[in-house]
């Protein structure tokens, strides 16, 4: 044991965790509706630039969200932290309000916006902001699974 434990040398390192930083992340789904419109426009400018997103009568997307966040080990538990807090609070903060909407109607924290990938990462991280255990690090959303907008609060 004293030798396996020796060559691979991380016997020091597992008895201090607490200064080591990590970044644990929960991945939650939602499906929601949306259109891509800027009533500022003409409808043929709106097509231009939005194309199929600017279907009058909405489409949905399958969403994915990682929601990350960082913190040093608890000595008790071994957890950053507990990722079914996480499930939870995000659960209750973002995906009750998002999933099954229409992002264009039915979400108060996006009224006024156009609802592209981008707006609604900035609508989630002043949801999640500042709820979370550990410090929220960053969210990615993903709308389709080659598309998604990173957003650490800055
Ligand atoms: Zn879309």
């Amino acid at each position: 044991m004293g030798l396996a434990a020796s060559a691979h040398g991380s016997i020091d390192t597992l008895k201090s965790p607490s200064t080591s930083t990590l970044i644990v992340t929960r991945r939650v789904h939602f499906n929601a509706a949306h259109r891509l419109h800027n009533p500022e426009l003409s409808d043929a400018e709106n097509r231009r630039l939005f194309g199929l997103c600017n279907n009058a009568n909405f489409h949905g997307h399958n969403y994915e969200l990682d929601v990350s966040v960082e913190g040093t080990i608890d000595p008790t538990t071994g957890y950053v932290v507990d990722l079914g807090v996480i499930k939870r609070l995000v659960e209750e903060r973002v995906t009750s309000k998002l999933d099954h909407r229409n992002l264009n109607l039915d979400v108060l924290e996006l009224a006024g916006t156009i609802p592209t990938t981008e707006n609604l990462a900035v609508a989630i991280w002043r949801m999640l902001n500042g709820a979370l255990p550990g410090r929220l690090k960053k969210i990615v959303l993903w709308e389709t699974p080659r598309n998604c907008v990173e957003y650490d609060g800055r």
